[in-house]
């Protein structure tokens, strides 16, 4: 079973895989995680990533791809000693060459995408929600001054440390990672759509809604029962 789970910034769809992955016994495979992952790793892969990450640009397609089938090795492999399911996508593929890829990969083992779970929450209230995020200057710890705010104003919770508003928080280049979002994605979505895979969930409701709203998909497209 591979699971792909589309949705904008914000859209909560990060908080989805976490709950998802372990329930379905998926690995989580989040670019985000492995694009920092190859930072803190310092090679070249790594500046070069963290160079068009500071930009505010999204990472070309083949640095993508090669990051993630290495990633995917390793799970076939996992899979194939039955010790997980598959894989859940979570911020990949973003372009329609990425989706290619993706199935290039999966074909590679045998395997395909079984489903891909669209998350739509307005973008203006992406837009409002990602704006109140603080991140810890000292500790990297996030809040969001609505849904998670600190104790004391502008105070980190764990260290003290002062809370700042990163520049890629500001409504602006919020705006801009949502633009682009939504055009990489229409294709990405057509080409998914045109066989079937597409199916849209409303990402504007409590977390648990939402998740419940996923395992119904899930159990439908798998013709297994979600153990909750
Ligand atoms: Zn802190």
């Amino acid at each position: 079973m591979n699971i792909i789970l589309m949705g904008a910034q914000g859209s909560g769809k990060g908080t989805q895989a976490r709950v998802l992955g372990p329930e379905l016994n998926l690995v989580k495979v989040a670019t985000g995680d492995l694009f920092r992952a190859a930072i803190a790793a310092g090679n070249e892969l790594g500046q070069k990533v963290e160079a068009i990450l500071a930009r505010g640009d999204l990472v070309p397609d083949e640095l993508t791809n090669a990051i993630v089938r290495e990633r995917l090795a390793e799970i076939a492999r996992a899979k194939a000693a039955g010790e997980v399911e598959g894989a859940l996508f979570d911020g990949f593929p973003r372009t329609a060459a990425q989706a290619e890829a993706l199935d290039q990969i999966l074909a590679d083992h045998d395997d395909r995408v079984t489903v891909v779970i669209e998350l739509q929450v307005d973008p203006e209230k992406l837009v409002d929600r990602l704006s109140k995020r603080r991140v810890c200057a000292n500790c990297g710890a996030v809040y969001n001054l609505e849904a998670d705010p600190p104790a004391v104003a502008g105070v980190c919770d764990r260290c003290g440390g002062a809370l700042v508003q990163r520049d890629d928080d500001k409504p602006e280049p919020i705006r801009r990672r949502l633009a682009l979002y939504a055009e990489q994605t229409a294709p990405l979505l057509t080409y998914y759509g045109q066989r079937g895979l597409v199916e849209q969930v409303d990402g504007d409701r409590p977390i648990a809604d939402v998740t419940a709203a996923i395992e119904v998909i899930v159990e439908k497209r798998t013709q297994t029962k979600v153990t909750r």
